[in-house]
């Protein structure tokens, strides 16, 4: 067995830091010479390769539109304000939600519109193209 990765070559032992998140491949070195990998005689893929040939999509969060940081978090504080309702005698919720930048504090209401549990970033995607 050839502790290597049968796409890029390199090797998957013990102590060459793909050790652990190797992939196993169960075809022998013929099947995988008739696939065209580029590294028959490798009996694993190597994390990287695997995602690659298993096209895992990977999504960008926005960016906040004033200091340009990577939205990996977001602020969102709703603040209630109730209102007496004089001639029912019941006070009347209106919440307002607040979406703030956590490195620079700006307002990114319109980045999430529908606020930011509804926002999808491959529904943005989709739109952008
Ligand atoms: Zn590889
Ligand atoms: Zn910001």
């Amino acid at each position: 067995m050839t502790e290597i990765c049968n796409e890029c070559g390199k090797s998957v032992a013990l102590g060459s830091g793909r050790f652990v998140n190797r992939v196993p491949d169960f075809d022998d070195v013929e099947t995988r010479r008739q696939m065209g990998k580029p590294f028959p005689e490798g009996a694993f893929m190597c994390a990287e390769c695997d995602a690659k040939i298993r096209k895992v999509v990977t999504f960008e969060p926005p960016r906040c539109p004033y200091c340009e940081a990577n939205l990996f978090r977001v602020a969102e504080t709703t603040y209630e304000t109730y209102t007496f309702n004089p001639e029912k005698g019941v006070y009347k919720e209106d919440g307002e939600t607040k979406i703030t930048c956590l490195d620079c504090g700006a307002d990114l209401y319109d980045v999430f519109p529908n606020g930011v549990c509804n926002y999808s970033a491959k529904e943005q995607e989709a739109k952008a193209q």
